[in-house]
């Protein structure tokens, strides 16, 4: 009889027919790459039926993006290349998804993993009331990235590894090596690293019920439709213009401003794309004297990094900004207080179709 497993006789979950898996991720953080990397393990490694495919929205760096990821231990045939809607493992590629892009949890069950890029322990991550996993297992992919100089979606391919023992981890690996095959030996190693340094430093624990206590309008989802559109053509995707917050654009990295180096020349005021720097005119005899960075619209390009002259502004993990220095352009559209008015509107109006149905 014809086996569907070239390299394992007894797979470690032959019981489940199907594996699929969901990643939730911003453009440039290589969610796509992490999934062909993936299924090319799966599929030419491990001899199991499978795909893969990807979604990008709009097709902009620090848009939503997803890639799925879908095999057969069993070898049962893989006919959709329709969303997975429900996924035996969720990877969210940054923490601030779970918090401003509620979708990124679609479809989570009691038997549901979620991976997640996190400097926390899985048991101090908080989900939006009525979410539900088996198990969490956080990584901070952007600490390994940074310390091993490799993508952040090798590290998470290690974190996934740890949740899906059906493609082993060294199949995984040659499929990581063959796809970063134009890469210096140097740079392939780094990325093997990443990887690897993920299986060790992966926590997983058990979801707690309490873990599911945000209320329901601590997430934007509003009801949308012709009644309540927003005025004006607003994208109210996270990310986008209408919470004015666009710390789901970056990607873990933020400049961070050492106002000791500073020589007040203004060349990142002048390339900063969204105006992001902070000044006021406490200098010598009133003159302009730049105090910091409004992270709220950074989007964490970097350009103002490579433009300083002194090194006062240098790359930072975001979470390691500390939150004296992150300062309010305009003290009038603190972020959280926008927020706050955007949930006390109600969204669920009645349309005035179903009113006259009643
Ligand atoms: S990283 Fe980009 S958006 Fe952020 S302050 Fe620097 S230039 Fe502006
Ligand atoms: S480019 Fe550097 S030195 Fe010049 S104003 Fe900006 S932070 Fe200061």
């Amino acid at each position: 009889m014809m086996s569907w497993f070239k390299h394992s006789e007894t797979p470690l979950a032959a019981n489940r027919r199907e594996v699929a898996i969901r990643m939730e991720a911003i453009g440039g953080q290589g969610a796509n790459s992490a999934g062909k990397i993936l299924s090319d393990a799966a599929v030419t490694g491990a001899g199991y039926t499978g795909c893969h495919f990807a979604s990008f929205g709009s097709e902009k760096r620090g848009s939503p993006v997803q890639s799925f990821v879908r095999f057969s231990p069993m070898g049962a045939p893989m006919r959709s290349a329709f969303f997975t809607t429900s996924p035996d493992l969720i990877v969210v590629f940054h923490e601030a998804m779970l918090r401003m892009h509620p979708g990124s949890l679609a479809g989570a069950t009691a038997s549901t993993t979620l991976v997640v890029n996190s400097a926390k322990q899985p048991g101090e991550l908080l989900f939006p009331s009525g979410t539900s996993f088996g198990k969490i297992i956080c990584v901070d992919a952007g600490a390994i990235s940074r310390t091993k100089r490799c993508g952040i979606n090798a590290v998470m391919l290690g974190a996934m590894s740890v949740a899906v023992p059906e493609v082993a981890q060294e199949l995984v690996v040659a499929s990581l090596e063959k796809f970063f095959g134009r890469l210096s030996n140097q740079a392939r190693s780094r990325n093997v690293a990443g990887f690897r340094a993920a299986l060790g430093d992966s926590h997983a624990a058990s979801f707690r019920n309490e873990q599911a206590s945000l209320p329901p309008g601590a997430t934007p989802l509003p009801r949308m439709g012709w009644v309540n559109a927003p005025m004006g053509g607003l994208i109210t995707n996270p990310g986008n213009t209408v919470l004015r917050d666009h710390s789901l654009s970056r990607q873990g990295f933020a400049p961070r401003f050492e106002a000791r180096d500073c020589i007040q020349c203004g060349y990142c005021d002048m390339l900063c794309p969204d105006y992001c720097f902070v000044w006021d005119r406490s200098g010598e005899n009133g003159a302009a004297a730049l105090k910091g960075i409004d992270y709220q619209f950074c989007k964490g390009c970097q350009k103002c990094i490579s433009v300083c002259p002194t090194g006062a502004l240098s790359l930072s993990a975001e979470n390691a900004i500390p939150e004296g220095e992150r300062l309010r352009k305009f003290p009038d559209l603190d972020p959280e207080a926008l927020e706050k008015k955007w949930h006390s509107v109600d969204w669920n109006i009645n349309y005035p179709d179903e009113e006259e149905e009643k």
